[in-house]
């Protein structure tokens, strides 16, 4: 199985970029304003023989394309249902998106009610973790277990139905991760490698995601969103240099990277 699947977060009023989703500079570069945003949505229904779908429809073998479009949003902010959800349903796409359940109903994040009423209008709901750890992949066993199986519940409670699908926080992705993910009751986790391809580990579906910043243009969010193989790669690249400062590096490289977006101009 293959889709393009476009790894979003927040979407905020131009100024504003701590009115949904977490704090901080970091956090922030992943933030679009409206205005870029549905410069992103322009483009992308621009692009020639694009479909958009939703992981149910992938995994259902209902998609006609090869690899079709899947916009997924991270962290559970509240522009989820204030500037998100009414821009693709307008273009009749659905969203997948996902929640930090402990941030349920706090400032600028999504209470249990605009949750459910995601999944009334169709998106697809996973969790994201119940505190998004710094480092999911870094917990001890009964941690990660907890993270994984709580925030189902919480999400199941919430929905009245099964939770089946959840992303990793920070892509911070292993086998440990997955397995505790399917122990939860998942059938598919998105991590954050850069690729259309669709893996399989027992009874979960592993998928990548292609993700995007404040600065990713509308054009070339078209053309990952079209699975543009040449793209992706140079993503894969990226990817591949960013874990290995990471495991090099461990904390020093968060701090170093929010000490450099801390020197680097607001979304505006
Ligand atoms: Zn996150």
């Amino acid at each position: 199985m293959r889709a393009a699947t476009l790894l979003y977060h927040d979407v905020v009023p131009a100024g504003e970029p701590e009115s949904s989703g977490f704090s901080g500079p970091v956090a922030n570069r992943y933030k679009l304003t409206r205005e870029m945003f549905n410069a992103h949505l322009r483009a992308i229904v621009e692009r020639q023989q694009l479909s958009c779908a939703t992981a149910t429809q992938v995994l259902a073998g209902e998609t006609t394309k090869n690899a079709p479009c899947l916009f997924t949003f991270d962290d559970g902010g509240v522009s989820s249902l204030t500037e998100i959800a009414d821009r693709l349903e307008r273009l009749d796409w659905r969203g997948h998106f996902f929640i930090t359940t402990d941030r349920i109903g706090d400032p600028g994040f999504l209470s249990a009610d605009q949750i459910r009423e995601l999944h009334q209008r169709g998106h697809v709901i996973g969790t994201h973790s119940c505190s998004h750890p710094e480092r999911i992949d870094a917990l001890d066993d009964a941690d990660l277990q907890r993270e994984w199986s709580e925030s189902s519940a919480v999400l199941t409670d919430i929905l009245g139905t099964p939770t089946w699908c959840g992303s990793v926080p920070g892509g911070f992705f292993s086998l440990r991760v997955a397995i505790a993910a399917q122990r939860a009751g998942m059938k598919l986790l998105f991590n954050s490698e850069p690729t259309c391809r669709w893996s399989r580990f027992s009874e979960l579906h592993i998928a990548g995601r292609l993700p995007i910043v404040n600065h990713t243009s509308p054009a070339m969010a078209a053309t990952l969103a079209a699975g543009d193989a040449r793209t992706i790669l140079q993503q894969q690249f990226v990817w591949a240099g960013k874990k290995f400062a990471k495991a090099v590096a461990g904390s020093f490289y968060r701090q170093a990277s929010e000490w450099y977006f801390r020197r680097q101009p607001q979304p505006t």
